[in-house]
């Protein structure tokens, strides 16, 4: 049986934990040094979905492009993220203005492919307080962005929702349009 395959952009500031997010995904692992990231790093992995949508079981091949940190995110990214039907928006809830950045990420993407899904991942969540991050996940509720799936709290670390998260982005994308 062949998978279908669907790519998907991992997008955010530097040091959100992008690549970490995918290693725990892909590799069930996690490192406390940072993974610097040349260029774009593209990695697969088969996912199983059953129920909703899916008539009996469905398998999705992800393809996860790793785009590197990088402040010109402008500059570097619209190419990159050409072709996908899902993006992951990374924040680091311990650094609050790329929390504040995930809404400008959010319209980027949606200027250039308005048809991709988007899943918000509000990661190293293991580094603070239930309250706090009950504080960010209000700020970070985009009802009115109708691409938006959903807002996460995630951890690359302790893999909290990162299973949940690619999940969910398949889910949907291989719903019929
Ligand atoms: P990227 O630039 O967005 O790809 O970020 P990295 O994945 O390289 O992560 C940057 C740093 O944050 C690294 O030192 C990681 O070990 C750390 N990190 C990433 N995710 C988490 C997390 O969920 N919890 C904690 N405590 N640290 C994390
Ligand atoms: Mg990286």
């Amino acid at each position: 049986m062949s998978a279908i395959a669907k790519k998907i952009c991992l997008v955010g500031d530097f040091g959100v934990g992008k690549t970490s997010l995918i290693r725990r995904f892909v590799d069930r692992s996690f490192s406390d040094r940072y993974l610097s990231t040349v260029g774009v790093k593209i990695s697969r992995k088969l996912v199983e979905l059953s129920g909703e949508g899916a008539q009996g079981s469905t398998s999705v091949q992800l393809v996860i492009w790793d785009l590197e940190g990088d402040t010109k995110f402008k500059a570097i990214s619209a190419t990159h993220l050409q072709g996908a039907s899902g993006i992951i928006i990374v924040s680091d809830v311990t650094r609050y203005e790329t929390v504040e950045n995930a809404r400008s990420h959010i319209d980027l993407c949606a200027k250039i492919d308005p048809k991709s899904w988007v899943v918000v991942a509000l990661n190293k969540a293991d580094l603070i307080d239930a309250e706090q991050m009950v504080k960010f996940t209000k700020l970070c509720n985009f009802t009115d962005r109708p691409l938006v799936i959903g807002t996460y709290q995630t951890s690359a670390k302790t893999g909290e929702a990162v299973d949940l998260i690619f999940q969910q982005l398949a889910a949907k994308m291989i719903l019929p349009a």
